[in-house]
């Protein structure tokens, strides 16, 4: 007997996972490669920035998602290359061979060129981005406390959120809420409601992609909770002490960058080797999701690029979701020697969140916002959590912060791997002119030591990797 086809998936986000989930029945051995070892739920990932929940409530180990699947194996590996003429998948040394190909590796940070602002404004994609967000946040608002007898700390207080679109949005609504309501009375020296947020935005709305309603009723509820809402507005320069706009220098220690995407390194791979890719760099796809002239070989969510009704499809979750399940099918149907089909997308709405209670959103042309709009989102989004107990927990969660207008995951402790970082760059500049103004190298009582080193009476900062 012929051993079964060898399907191999690389990625296991929302496209790859629902593509080795709906062949759970096939004949045949799938592989499934992600670097990382576990699916992550990006659309909360904000969340977990911002402190509300912990990072374990939307990351799953994929091993325990496929325990109970036969005919997978799960490898945790970085796909470095893949060469479609001899239908090989390398990862670093080791190589495997494939019959069917799933390329599911999503997108990364694009900075338009701009790769000297990566260090200045961190961009939001994975646990670690997450990680070092809500660090540098809550590391601002600790440095404000600290130095703020002594010297202004507007610039620490003031955080600038570029890209209006869906993240920027959540992110600009949740830090309001941080600010404005769990933080207000933790300090002495500074008043967190006093923060000053501002969001940047080049197109003429917020929230390009949803409708212009959806638009204006996110606009104003964002300026409502104190956000400052620059549309029209391009930046052009970012460096440590903050962001210029034209004439315009916002100083500003915190950057977050949710401008723009690209696809993962992958798409070029392929297009090496012939594959045709969009003026974003994303995979062209045919009708049935293979790449032209490689029926056995598909690329799915936010990496590729399908036209559908004229447009490219956006990179969100059910649109890679339902690609994962439609490719799960066609191989299925391709070995069993069932009729192909054709993809389409069913768009079910889309929704934004902007906070406590409040979010924005369209079914079609229906547009809807406010209470029920963030119930609907919080439904979605929990009912789409992998795991019961993640489920559970995000709804205790919740249900915590939206009583007590707390967030629970507020600890300082994670050791990031940004090269540099600006609070502690600031801190230490900060100590220094400030000794130098006083005349002597120990005068003001402020030393900067580690989290290991902070016991021995001296006022710590923890220190950031
Ligand atoms: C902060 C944020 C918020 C979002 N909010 C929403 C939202 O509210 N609603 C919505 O619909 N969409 C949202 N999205 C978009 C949505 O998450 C993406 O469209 C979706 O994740 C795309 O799925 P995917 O399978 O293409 O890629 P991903 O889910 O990104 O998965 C790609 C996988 O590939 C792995 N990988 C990448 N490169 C390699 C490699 N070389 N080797 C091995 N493994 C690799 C990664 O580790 C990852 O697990 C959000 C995205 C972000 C970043």
């Amino acid at each position: 007997m012929n051993p079964p086809p060898h399907v191999v998936i690389i990625g296991a986000g929302f496209g790859g996972l629902e593509a080795a989930k709906r062949m759970h029945e096939a004949p045949v051995k799938i592989t499934l490669i992600d670097r990382t070892n576990h699916h992550l739920f990006q659309p909360l990932l904000y969340q977990v920035a911002m402190a509300s929940i912990s990072s374990t409530e939307i990351a799953y180990p994929i091993r325990s998602i496929f325990q109970n699947q036969e005919n997978i194996t799960v490898l945790m590996a970085d796909v470095t290359g893949v060469n479609l003429e001899k239908r090989i998948v390398s990862m670093g040394d080791r190589e495997i061979e494939y019959d069917y190909l799933i390329v599911a590796t999503g997108s990364q940070n694009s900075y338009f060129g701009h790769a000297e602002w990566t260090k200045h404004a961190l961009g939001l994609k994975t646990l670690q981005d997450a990680f070092m967000i809500r660090r540098q946040i809550l590391l601002a608002f600790e440095t404000a406390e600290k130095l703020a007898p002594i010297q202004p700390v507007d610039d620490l207080l003031t955080f600038v959120i570029i890209g209006g679109g869906p993240t920027g949005v959540e992110l600009a609504g949740s830090l309001a809420e941080l600010s404005r309501r769990a933080l207000s009375k933790d300090f002495r020296n500074i008043r967190p409601s006093s923060a000053k947020i501002i969001m940047i935005e080049g197109a003429p709305r917020i929230l390009p992609p949803f409708p212009e309603e959806v638009s204006r009723l996110a606009e104003e509820k964002l300026r409502s909770f104190g956000v400052e809402v620059l549309t029209n507005t391009f930046v052009t320069d970012i460096n440590e002490h903050g962001v210029q706009i034209g004439d315009r220098f916002i100083p500003a220690i915190t950057k977050l960058w949710c401008a723009g995407v690209a696809p993962s390194p992958l798409s070029r791979v392929l297009g090496e080797q012939g594959v045709r890719l969009d003026k974003g760099g994303r995979i062209v796809l045919q009708k049935d999701l293979s790449i032209e002239g490689h029926p056995n070989v598909f690329a799915i969510g936010d990496i590729a690029s399908y036209i559908q009704d004229g447009k490219p499809l956006p990179g969100l979750a059910p649109v890679a979701m339902q690609q994962g399940q439609f490719v799960g099918e066609t191989i299925e149907n391709q070995i069993t020697g069932k009729d192909l089909k054709e993809f389409r997308y069913i768009d079910r709405g889309t929704l934004a969140t902007i906070g406590r209670s409040s979010a924005v959103g369209n079914i079609g042309k229906t547009v809807f916002s406010g209470l029920l709009a963030w119930l609907a989102w919080l439904f979605i989004h929990v009912m789409n959590l992998v795991g019961f107990r993640n489920r559970m927990v995000v709804m205790l969660d919740w249900m915590w912060s939206y009583v007590t207008f707390q967030r629970g995951a507020r600890l300082i402790s994670d050791r990031g791997h940004h090269g540099a970082i600006d609070v502690e760059l600031y801190l230490q500049e900060a100590i220094s002119k400030h000794k130098q103004a006083l005349g002597s190298s120990d005068g003001s009582g402020l030393e900067l030591v580690s989290e290991e080193q902070s016991d021995d009476g001296k006022v710590s900062v923890p220190s950031i990797e």
